[in-house]
């Protein structure tokens, strides 16, 4: 199995180009749920939808997040009934929204009700929420405390960040399938998602970081920083927030103790772990797939094993 690690954006296009170097069902993604919300009486997993819309192929990927051609009737109708639609779920994705809400309320774990999306949607790949436990990511702002969503949507990301908390990751347990996905790994790869609120709460279920630690399998991380930038999102602000540099230094700080080694495209000089320099912008598909693939061929080399088995195409 190759375990990936992801938020939103960045894991999942890694995602993606990993699904056309290794069969399917050899993909699993654990999945950052922190920024679960509940929202219009729906229960809604913004980054496991993410992914799971990227593997998928339906993601639309001008706007982001949600359903290529997906309609907005619902939110629409909100907005003339008075209720401010400002978190904007198209009417497909809603659904996804609606089918999980209906399963949680009939007792299955977080974990089953993914998967009956996972794989309503046609995708052979697997994606596990990181817990069925509830985390929440709050951030601190002039003395408030917002969901992260409310933090990303209504402030714009763009508030001052004081202190992000990760309500319930204290006591969280793992999933049981992402726990077992670990075990029997031949490569995890911490995804180039945002290193403090995308991979910071997967890796605070001590569970997970604990199985990460110690597992046989190269851990390797790739580099959401690109030319030294974030590519998108609030990541820059969050890694200055929690006093990680910018950059690959930044990626090395944070995965310090996790990762055999980081794929960048700006490697370090005298870095304490091993290394890839390539370049490391997915905006094709070409580029996704060729990523994944020397992704897992560096991985290869940390462990000394054998290259794990690509399909080409
Ligand atoms: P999101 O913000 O919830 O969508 O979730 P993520 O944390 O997964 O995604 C944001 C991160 O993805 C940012 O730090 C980006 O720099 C990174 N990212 C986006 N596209 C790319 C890419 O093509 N290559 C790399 N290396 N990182 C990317």
């Amino acid at each position: 199995v190759i375990v990936v690690l992801a938020g939103g954006t960045g894991g999942a296009k890694l995602a993606r180009g990993l699904l056309d170097v290794v069969e399917a069902e050899r993909l699993t993604v654990i999945a950052n749920t922190g920024d679960d919300v509940e929202v219009y009486g729906v229960h809604v997993s913004p980054d496991p939808d993410l992914v799971t819309y990227w593997l998928a192929d339906l993601i639309d990927e001008q706007r982001g997040y949600g359903i290529r051609g997906d309609s907005w009737e619902t939110m629409a109708a909100l907005e003339s009934a008075g209720r401010d639609p400002w978190f904007r779920l198209g009417d497909r994705d809603l659904a996804t929204c609606l089918l999980r809400t209906e399963l949680l309320r009939a007792g299955e774990r977080l974990t089953a009700a993914t998967e009956r999306i996972v794989r309503g949607l046609g995708v052979r790949a697997t994606v596990v929420p990181m817990s069925d436990d509830p985390v929440r990511t709050q951030i601190a702002s002039r003395g408030r405390k917002l969901p992260l969503q409310e933090f990303m949507i209504v402030e714009h990301a763009a508030a001052p960040i004081d202190g992000v908390e990760l309500l319930g990751a204290d006591s969280a347990r793992a999933a049981p399938e992402a726990l077992a996905a670990i075990d029997s790994a031949e490569a995890i790869v911490l995804g180039p998602s945002n290193p403090v609120i995308s991979i910071g709460p997967i890796l605070a279920v001590a569970e997970i970081r604990e199985a990460i630690a110690g597992a046989s399998a190269p851990v390797v991380a790739v580099s959401p920083f690109v030319g030294g930038r974030s590519v998108k999102g609030p990541t820059e602000a969050f890694c200055e927030h929690a006093g990680l540099p910018l950059g690959t230094a930044g990626v090395v700080q944070a995965y310090r103790g996790l990762v055999d080694g980081v794929v960048s495209d700006q490697p370090l000089d005298g870095a304490e772990i091993a290394q890839l320099g390539t370049d490391t912008l997915m905006a094709t598909p070409a580029r996704r797939r060729e990523l994944a693939r020397t992704t897992l061929e560096f991985a290869a080399t940390l462990s000394g094993a054998n290259a794990p088995q690509t399909r080409a195409r």
